[in-house]
């Protein structure tokens, strides 16, 4: 059988995928793992007198040249496994090829029971109205998020008078055989105390947390927009096992306003003015964020004119650092119905008075 067929690895393989290929099977066929199978254990044999010669630079080159192949003493990878303490990791060359093997299997497992997460995020929106978006400033908002329970502080256990621990009779340690591996290992129940010194707490089930109600009061600068996001460290919900807790997200939605639009720091909009007012120019009322404000129509203007109101736009930053911007009037002409006679008269008048072709810009100088 080719060794490299074993491994499932290409002849060119580096030595690190061979180690790598090596470990993913000696896992998987492992007898401890797979107690009485005999397929997985010659599976298992053969994984390692593989790696036995292609695991060795030496031996490699020397299979590679069609030399020695002969596999390693397959006698001893089987005693190898049998009568192993997991407490003493010092046992021998076995005690050694397990650990290699697994340890960072075991690692992994025991990093997840035990250290500390943060906890997650709380994401929310909120939907202010034009004005508040305009203005800023501080805004009470309900947040529900699970918070840390004050009886347990988050551990989900209080103190309780000593009790032997049930688990292992006192002993604070536990030892059990899978396939021929013999573990002991510290009582998960009293952490290899021997005494069960705490209980569940009653005031969060036992999961350290609560849901709660809280009110965030958010300030908010003068002009934010529709997506901005905002993040208050630390109002998310509570870690697991102690670990600090995750953000609070508030995403901003900004209600459109009726008739002014945001232009960074300015604010535009579309100003209807009568035919006359456009004509002979006229004194008119704007809406703004402060209350109506008047503004002078010069004579003559006509549609899609602009004309700025200054400072009537996103109030300054209070810092002072952004100046207020403006408010920018977009002149739209606007015709009156006309049912009158008297009117008809007056316009038709007017037109012969002003025979003016107001297209001709479209048709060039001919
Ligand atoms: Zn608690
Ligand atoms: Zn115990």
């Amino acid at each position: 059988m080719d060794l490299y067929q074993v491994l499932g690895v290409p002849r060119n393989a580096a030595p690190a995928d061979v180690e790598r290929a090596y470990l993913r099977l000696a896992r998987r066929y492992h007898p401890g793992i797979n107690p009485g199978d005999g397929v997985s254990a010659e599976l298992y044999r053969r994984v390692q007198d593989a790696y036995a010669v292609l695991g060795d630079t030496e031996r490699r080159r020397d299979y590679d040249r069609g030399g020695a192949s002969a596999p390693v003493a397959t006698a001893e990878t089987n005693v190898a496994f049998q009568g192993f303490d997991f407490s003493s990791l010092a046992e021998g060359a076995s005690a050694a090829t397990f650990s290699e093997l697994f340890a960072d299997v075991f690692q992994d497992a025991a990093r997840r029971v035990s250290s500390p997460e943060q906890g997650t995020s709380v994401d929310i929106t909120l939907q202010l109205s034009f004005d508040d978006a305009i203005r800023g400033g501080q805004f009470p908002l309900s947040v529900t998020r699970s918070e840390r329970c004050g009886a347990c502080a988050g551990t989900g256990q209080v103190a309780r008078p000593p009790i032997a621990c049930p688990q292992c009779v006192g002993a604070g340690s536990m030892r059990w055989a899978r396939g021929h591996m013999v573990f002991t290992k510290a009582c998960d129940t009293c952490n290899g105390v021997g005494q069960i010194v705490t209980q569940s707490c009653r005031m969060c089930g036992s999961t350290g947390v609560h849901g709660r109600s809280e009110v965030v009061t958010l300030g908010l600068p003068p002009g934010i927009e529709t997506g901005a996001r905002i993040s208050v460290p630390g109002r998310g919900h509570a870690g697991a096992r102690g670990g600090p807790a995750g953000d609070l997200y508030v995403t901003i939605d900004v209600v459109p306003h009726p008739f002014l639009q945001r232009e960074g720091r300015d604010l535009r909009m579309q100003l209807p003015v009568a035919i006359h007012e456009a004509a002979l120019g006229a004194r008119i009322n704007v809406p703004t964020l402060d209350g109506a404000v008047a503004l002078r129509i010069p004579a003559g203007s006509t549609s899609g004119q602009r004309l700025r109101l200054r400072g009537r736009g996103i109030p300054g930053d209070p810092s002072g650092e952004l100046p207020a911007g403006d408010l920018i009037a977009e002149l739209q002409i606007v015709l009156p119905p006309v049912r009158d006679e008297r009117s008809k008269e007056l316009l038709k008048e007017f037109g012969r008075l002003n025979d003016i072709d107001v297209r001709r810009h479209l048709f060039g100088n001919a």
